[in-house]
């Protein structure tokens, strides 16, 4: 598909589509490396269960998603089947989406793993799809330890279909590399898209394949022949319709950006890698600030506090904890990090530390008397951060809106808390990370 030759432009490759590989088996391996080179999967292990994600191990075997558990250990009796952990995706899935959004805030999440972007705004910048595609790659490789592919074409059928060809394949049970980025160029588009068979196409399931086959239609190049009237006889008009538009390669949908921010956070990788709990609370505290003022200009309480960890050797850990109230005060939202800190290994040195606050109140919402009279248990670390952090909340309020309100008469820098006092004066850190993340994580690791 792609030549060397052939770099176009947006204009040429407008909508970009990037999926995950093996997204939910990929995590269990990250999270524990003694499954790599395994054949796991993700899914149910009951006599009903089904694949929701295999490994490419488990693939070389038969293994396929939405393959019956039953079948699936017949084919690989060594198969290792996992329930699945969608907290951790979830966290995977935000980190995911951040890189997107380095590239584009023209984006649209199609489940966790899954990302439709619109790259026409990015045409003054001269981006080039091809190189932003592979630049995504290498992003998702290093920073998050995932593969993924990435399909360009003129809408979001092609762009889809084309993702799907980027991806390795098993051939005679061995796993052949793909080409990772694939663009379908519009001089191309016809005849690829006759190639393929008509259960590649979106929507067409089983059960529609198999009304499809038994009409003698196994090809787009098929359909794209068919009477629309006659097909929807078969498969309903609607159906009929959608199919018949896609063997022409028309596809109008629009990629469709949420623009509801559901997380705010800050993010930072350090230019010396910090080194044990005191640094790293430190510089947490001063995440907390600018996540902290976000917060109350956006006028919301958040109730999940996350902290993500990234190691010098690249790995990471998060924790997360949601609260019974909302908190926008930075030194509430610092003792929960602080505890969520005290959790972590951190014998190794810490290249990135990242704050983010979700689970979103509206600040008049947040009833912090329903929560008085809980006594924390003295041996739970997470209820006593809970107790210190909402202390802190309604003890704080008079300072927050005296502070927001000195701020708003003379300007940001006009008075600071400690962590923002700098030998300059008061240095508000600009937010790296707003956040508007896809799913909506309620986490409780
Ligand atoms: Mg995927």
């Amino acid at each position: 598909m792609n030549s060397p030759s052939e770099n176009p432009s947006v204009d040429d490759a407008p909508i970009l589509h990037i999926d995950l590989d093996a997204f939910f088996a990929s995590v269990e391996i990250l999270d524990d490396p003694s499954l790599k080179g395994k054949p796991v999967v993700v899914g149910g292990g009951g006599d009903r269960g089904v694949i929701a994600s295999a490994s490419y191990e488990a693939r070389r075997f038969g293994v396929r998603s939405a393959m019956p558990s039953v079948i699936a250990k017949r084919r690989c009796p060594g198969l290792i089947i996992l329930p699945g952990r969608f907290d951790r995706y979830e966290v995977y899935s935000r980190r995911f989406h951040d890189i997107i959004r380095d590239l584009t805030p023209e984006y649209e999440p199609l489940g966790l793993d899954e990302v439709f972007a619109d790259l026409r705004s990015l045409r003054r910048l001269q981006v080039r799809p091809i190189d932003a595609g592979f630049e995504l790659r290498r992003r998702i490789s290093d920073e998050l330890g995932l593969l993924c592919g990435v399909g360009l074409g003129r809408n979001k059928l092609f762009a889809k279909l084309a993702s799907k060809e980027s991806k390795p394949t098993i051939v005679d049970g061995r796993l052949v590399d793909g080409p990772g980025v694939v663009w379908v160029s519009p001089a191309v588009e016809r005849t690829w898209l006759d190639e393929l068979p008509v259960r590649s196409l979106w929507g067409v399931g089983p059960a529609t394949a198999a009304k499809l086959h038994k009409l003698g239609l196994r090809w787009v190049r098929d359909l794209a022949q068919v009477d629309e009237a006659t097909l929807a006889q078969h498969v309903g008009r609607a159906m009929a319709a959608t199919l018949v538009a896609y063997a022409q390669g028309e596809d109008n949908r629009d990629v469709t950006v949420d623009r509801a921010v559901k997380s705010v956070g800050h993010d930072q990788t350090f230019a010396t890698s910090l080194v044990g709990l005191g640094e790293i609370v430190q510089a947490a505290k001063g995440h907390a600030a600018i996540v902290a003022r976000a917060l109350r200009d956006a006028n919301r309480v958040a109730r999940t506090i996350t902290v993500i960890v990234r190691f010098d050797d690249l790995a990471s850990v998060s924790r997360s904890q949601t609260l019974s109230f909302g908190v926008d005060d930075e030194y509430a939202m610092a003792a929960i990090a602080e505890a969520l800190l005290q959790s972590v290994d951190l014998a190794r040195s810490v290249r990135l530390l990242a704050l983010h606050a979700s689970s979103f109140l509206d600040r008049d919402d947040n009833n912090m008397q329903l929560t008085f009279g809980l006594d924390p248990s003295a041996n739970d670390p997470r209820e006593q951060a809970e107790a210190v952090s909402r202390e802190r909340q309604v003890s704080h309020e008079a300072l927050r809106d005296a502070v927001d309100d000195v701020r708003q008469k003379f300007g940001r820098t006009s008075v600071g808390t400690a962590s923002e006092l700098t030998d300059h004066g008061v240095e508000i850190k600009t937010q790296r990370g707003s956040h508007a993340f896809g799913p909506e994580a309620d986490q409780n690791e």
